[in-house]
């Protein structure tokens, strides 16, 4: 079985169910879920203007090799509603392979480890949390050494908030 780090996110209805939505899926066409991060309401990235994403890392085992996993996880993206709009435009559910055991490919439409995943905060501080030491496979360094790299990340916080303010 491969080892597949995941990023999850939602940004339209109900961020929340969606995301769980998309872990009983996995887990329905035969994934093991072996981890999940906590949920972190995030800034968008790319397109700003749009509401605000709830993100998430999980960790799955799976016997399905990379091309079909993605057309597993577009079919789960298209039940739940996603209408292919803009690239990085809103949507019910974003499921985007960002680690797959060590392998590298690039394809046109399929390239592993995820592109944009060691600048983007949103993917970095949920998979930190559930896979720290885990190596990039090209970069040699962990997913913790990557976050930190970013410095202080404003735009991503734990969901739902801490507590309120006192009055
Ligand atoms: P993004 O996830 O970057 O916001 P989309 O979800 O709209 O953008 O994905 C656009 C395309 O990216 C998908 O149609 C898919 O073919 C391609 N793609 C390339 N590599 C990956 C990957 N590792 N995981 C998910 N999709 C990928
Ligand atoms: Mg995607």
């Amino acid at each position: 079985m491969a080892r597949v780090y995941l990023g999850l996110g939602s940004n339209l209805g109900d961020r929340q169910e969606h995301i769980q939505q998309a872990l009983q899926a996995l887990q329905r066409q035969g994934c093991v879920l072996c981890a999940v991060s906590p949920l972190y309401e995030t800034e968008p990235w790319g397109v700003t203007d749009q509401p605000r994403f709830i993100n998430a890392a999980c960790i799955v085992e799976t016997n399905l090799a990379p091309r079909p996993l993605l057309i597993l996880l577009k079919d789960i993206e298209r039940e739940m509603g996603r209408v292919p709009t803009v690239r990085y435009g809103p949507r019910p559910i974003d499921l985007d392979i960002l680690l797959y055991d060590e392998l590298r490919l690039d394809t046109p439409d399929l390239t592993i480890p995820h592109p944009g995943m060691l600048n983007r905060a949103s993917v970095l501080v949920p998979l930190a949390d559930i896979a720290p030491d885990v190596r990039h496979p090209a970069t040699g360094r962990t997913i913790a050494e990557h976050l930190a790299d970013l410095g202080p990340t404003p735009d991503v916080a734990p969901y739902p908030p801490g507590l309120p303010a006192k009055s």
